[in-house]
């Protein structure tokens, strides 16, 4: 045979593969356990809400989406690892303010491109921030709060969940605001970096709401305000950074889901549909109100809403990491 009909009959392979078998398996898809890839540590925000939306999808879908935790750098690692797999949707990420929206102007050798190497599912979920310190921190409220950390910046620790990250990101703004440089630690997650907090290792961090609201219940941590424009139901008690005295500081974040570049299309409707519905049911929507975390509205779910919300936070964040200077 000569080399141009092999040719050929690899081509028409190819052919055949593409125009047949592809849309067979996205029929089918899907037809075993989808990894979610968390690029932070258990127990934080994503994790958590990756695994209240995950529950229900992976009911919807028939098989069981898998929560994987890929941490490091400020979630970039897990970002990168999620861009490198196979776009067949057994590999998704569960990513968010930090990762899609921060991380570009924080990292020049970025190995992805939110915009452009994601498939966007949809938003799961917003998160209000709230500024949180150990529970025997000395200041009684936000006024305090402000007048002490500037007083003391050289003594105190801030907790992050590493650079790019979303508390690292919204302290950016904070100590920004404040003209404060305190020693800065990373952690793998908020999960780890809130047990920092309880065990008063940390004095303060900004967080995604999720995060907090047991432990602000429960009297292990405090909460000076809410970075919002109204406080949130799950923490009635909490001003917003407003009523506090500090209305610059406004700052919500948001955790998303996506896949790899070119997933196919029938693969995406079925994940973005599968989130739709767990967001519409009522076990769900409990579990993620409980938390303080605001639920999309339909007009803000789906891959096109999700794909405008990362670059409008690309356009409205790199400014304002830019302006608050050297990260370190
Ligand atoms: N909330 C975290 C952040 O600061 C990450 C996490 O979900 O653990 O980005």
């Amino acid at each position: 045979m000569s080399s141009s009909r092999t040719l050929a009959g690899v081509l028409a392979g190819i052919f055949a593969l593409a125009v047949g078998i592809a849309p067979a398996v996205a029929q089918d898809y899907p037809s075993r356990a989808i990894t979610v890839i968390v690029p932070f540590a258990a127990g934080g925000p994503t994790d958590v809400i990756g695994r209240i939306v995950g529950d229900h999808m992976s009911k919807t879908l028939g098989h069981t989406l898998v929560i994987e935790n890929v941490v490091g750098a400020g979630g970039t690692t897990g970002i990168t690892r999620a861009k490198r797999a196979k776009n067949d949707g057994y590999t998704i990420a569960m990513g968010h303010l930090g990762t899609q929206a921060a991380a570009p102007a924080l990292y020049p050798n970025l190995q992805y491109d939110p915009v452009n190497d994601f498939e966007p599912i949809g938003l799961a979920a917003g998160t209000p921030i709230l500024i949180l310190a150990r529970k025997d921190f000395a200041p009684k409220d936000l006024k305090e709060f402000v007048e002490y950390v500037k007083k003391n910046e050289k003594t105190l620790n801030m907790a992050h969940a590493g650079v790019g990250s979303v508390s690292f990101t919204t302290c950016l703004l904070l100590n920004h605001i404040l003209k404060v440089k305190p020693t800065s630690i990373p952690y793998q997650g908020t999960g780890p970096s809130m047990n920092a907090l309880v065990g008063g290792q940390v004095d303060y961090m900004c967080d995604q709401i999720v995060n907090a609201v047991p432990q602000v219940q429960g009297g292990t941590i405090k909460a000076y305000a809410i970075a919002t424009e109204q406080r949130n139901p799950s923490l009635p008690n909490v001003p917003t950074s407003k009523e506090g005295g500090l209305p610059e500081f406004q700052a919500s974040a948001w955790n998303a889901l996506i896949a790899p570049k070119d997933t196919p299309k029938p693969i995406m409707e079925k994940l973005s549909a599968a989130l739709d519905k767990a967001l519409d049911d009522e076990v769900t929507r409990k579990r993620l109100l409980e938390l303080g975390s605001d639920i999309p509205g339909k007009d803000r779910r789906g891959g096109p809403a999700l794909a405008a919300l990362v670059k409008s936070e690309i356009a409205k964040w790199t400014p304002v990491i830019k302006a608050a200077g050297p990260t370190n």
